[in-house]
């Protein structure tokens, strides 16, 4: 999990002590880029030119699957800072707005699918890779189909709807011999890197508890927000898009397995967001070292994607943690705080480079089919605990 961060941590303190309130910095030295991010696509503008200095690399033709929010706002303009991967192909619904795409990202318009052709994406040997950034509730049927295509697959969380669905994702690229990865950003993304070794290097001392709270205000305005309060295409509310996050921290962090689950969930009655998809999922785990992580998950609170980790010398709060770009992450003692000041890389770039380079050297990526498959169990198994009351174990 952590060969990312290769380069050992390189210390500059700046500021300490400000009566008992100051802020450290110290630099954590991580060779790369200082990512840009991008937050429109009309303001993302083209892929930046390639460095007349790089030299020529292998790169991996990918095709991205659904045009939506997510794709064309971070995923698309990424592609610029990638070194393995290129964007070849685009396959949407709607021609006009995938010609405008290519056109501006220089994909040939030849290879723009639709969801009718798209399985003949098969005969098209610039593609190697197929991306699903769909609602949730088809993605197993666009990887699967995508696999059975001859193409290695990256899958938007949450990789499905139900386990049956993951493990049929699994089946499809076993079979075709392909590989499957989940995009679960911020486990490449250097901020949350850096807070893992942290936790499992004994700097924290022993760890004892963890919070982790992701939420956001569902928009019913929003186009992107509206097929999220659809069970059908969203497979479950805050918890399966958001709150994942949380669970994912709580696994990452400890690099441990849940044993026990308690959750409580709760909808605002008469509000019209949540007649199919729950609002709010709080949820403890128990981790066989003896953590518990205390974590929420919200379509009705404000903005929050914060970590925080406790252990018996110090605790490490992340906050924001798995935002887009701009992430912060403090070591807390008893008289000082030390702000880590980490240099930021594109996340995007990062998990897309680690799906080609594991194809080209046939290598399992960090977060396969497998991983995604887990959360949906675990996820599962907290809506079962929330509606059964019980404790339950795992
Ligand atoms: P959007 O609604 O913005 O995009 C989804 C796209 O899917 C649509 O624009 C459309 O593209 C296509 N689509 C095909 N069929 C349908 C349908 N029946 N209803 C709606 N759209 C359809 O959603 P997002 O981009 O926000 O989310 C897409 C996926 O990405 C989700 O799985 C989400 O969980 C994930 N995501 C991940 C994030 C991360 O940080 N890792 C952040 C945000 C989202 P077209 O018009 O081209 O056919």
């Amino acid at each position: 999990m952590l060969d990312l961060l290769k380069s050992e941590f390189t210390r500059r303190t700046i500021l300490h002590k400000a009566g008992f309130g100051l802020i450290a910095l110290s630099t954590f030295g991580v060779a790369g880029t200082i990512f840009k991010p991008n937050r429109t696509l009309a303001q993302a503008g083209p892929a930046p030119a390639k460095e007349p200095s790089m030299p020529p690399e292998k790169k991996l033709g990918w095709a991205v699957v659904g045009l939506g929010k997510f794709a064309t706002e971070q995923i698309i303009p990424s592609f610029g800072e990638c070194k393995r991967s290129k964007l070849v192909a685009l396959v949407s619904g709607d021609r006009a707005k995938a010609e405008g795409i290519a056109q501006q990202y220089g994909v040939n318009s030849k290879n723009i699918y639709n969801y009718q052709n798209y399985d003949t994406i098969r005969n098209n040997p610039e593609v190697d890779v197929i991306y699903i950034i769909l609602p949730n509730g088809l993605h197993a049927e666009y990887s699967v189909r995508g696999a059975q295509a001859g193409k290695h697959i990256m899958c938007e969380k949450p990789m499905a709807i139900t386990v049956e669905e993951c493990q049929a994702m699994i089946d499809a690229a076993k079979k075709g011999d392909r590989k499957l990865m989940i995009a679960y950003r911020a486990q490449y993304e250097p901020y949350n890197l850096a807070a893992i070794k942290l936790a499992q290097s004994g700097k924290l001392g022993k760890l004892k508890a963890i919070t982790s709270d992701h939420g956001r205000n569902l928009d019913p305005k929003d186009p992107a927000d509206r097929w999220r309060a659809q069970k059908k295409l969203a497979g479950g509310g805050s918890l399966y898009d958001i709150g994942i996050y949380s669970l994912q921290a709580a696994r990452y962090i400890t690099g441990e397995e849940p044993q026990e689950i308690s959750a409580m969930m709760y909808s605002t009655p008469g509000d019209p967001r949540f007649r199919e998809v729950e609002e709010n999922v709080n949820f403890v785990l128990r981790f066989p070292s003896g953590v518990l992580a205390n974590c929420t998950s919200s379509y009705g609170y404000a903005d929050t994607k914060r970590i925080q980790v406790f252990g018996s010398d110090a605790a490490l709060e992340l906050d924001p943690a798995t935002d887009y770009y701009q992430h912060r992450l403090i070591i807390k003692r008893k008289n000082s705080n030390e702000e880590q000041n980490i240099q930021e890389k594109n996340q995007f770039a990062l998990e897309m480079d680690h799906l080609s380079e594991s194809i080209m050297a046939n290598k399992q990526p960090k977060t396969p089919g497998e991983e995604g498959l887990q959360d949906v169990r675990l996820m599962q198994l907290i809506y079962q605990a929330a509606r059964t009351g019980k404790t339950i174990k795992v």
